[in-house]
């Protein structure tokens, strides 16, 4: 089962991804939580300079990101799978379509087909899309404390894109996406996700 959490920066993807883990744990699963970019030695090297290198022309992003995605798809994801281990991943495709596509102005098919390429077109069962407005997303990032990379340093109307593009791609494909409210609280986002996974786990 191949579950990936998408959304914004700051809408709580990581502290879902541990609960959901935790949870599948203790139901006797192997549970392989990863993400990208940056889920392999060749992807952090990639996730540097995508995230604190100098500005890169966004067809060169692109393709940085279908390397990463590439190589851990091959590495980590697929042979995971294939021994039916559960994979929850932070961001995957659905992240290139609305940060690369809808965010930087490229084609959406255009992206779409670079990552099919990439990966050989492994797609998610089930993508939990974290919904929040980019002010209280921005909002939690300044709370958590840190210096911001170079895409949370994007104007407001670049993370609105980015949230308008998810929210096409969730409404394009409702079988596959559960859209949820991030600003509800952790234990309650964790109660829904976990009824969705329960669902695909007994089919
Ligand atoms: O989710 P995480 O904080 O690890 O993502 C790192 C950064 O990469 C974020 O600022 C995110 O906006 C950006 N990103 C992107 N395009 C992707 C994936 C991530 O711009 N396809
Ligand atoms: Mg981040």
């Amino acid at each position: 089962l191949f579950i990936t959490l998408e959304g914004g920066d700051g809408a709580g993807k990581t502290t879902q991804s541990e609960m959901l883990a935790g949870w599948l744990e203790e139901r006797g699963h192997e549970v392989v939580r990863t993400r990208e970019p940056g889920g392999t030695t060749l992807g952090v090297e990639l996730r540097k300079l995508l995230l604190h290198g100098g500005s890169v022309d966004p067809r060169a992003e692109a393709l940085l990101y279908a390397a990463d995605r590439a190589q851990h798809v091959a590495t980590i994801v697929r042979p995971a799978l294939e021994r039916d281990a559960v994979v929850v991943q932070d961001r995957y495709i659905d992240s290139s379509l609305a940060y690369q596509g809808a965010g930087r102005v490229l084609n959406v098919e255009d992206v779409r087909r670079i990552s099919a390429w990439a990966t050989e077109e492994l797609q998610p069962e089930l993508t939990v899309l974290l919904d929040i407005a980019p002010e209280a997303a921005a909002a939690r990032r300044v709370a958590r404390g840190g210096t911001a990379d170079r895409l949370e340093s994007e104007a407001t109307e670049f993370h609105q894109s980015v949230r308008d593009g998810f929210r096409a791609l969730a409404k394009a494909d409702p079988h596959r996406f559960l859209v949820l409210d991030a600003t509800l609280p952790p234990e309650e986002l964790h109660l829904q996700i976990v009824g969705r996974v329960s669902a695909l786990l007994s089919r």
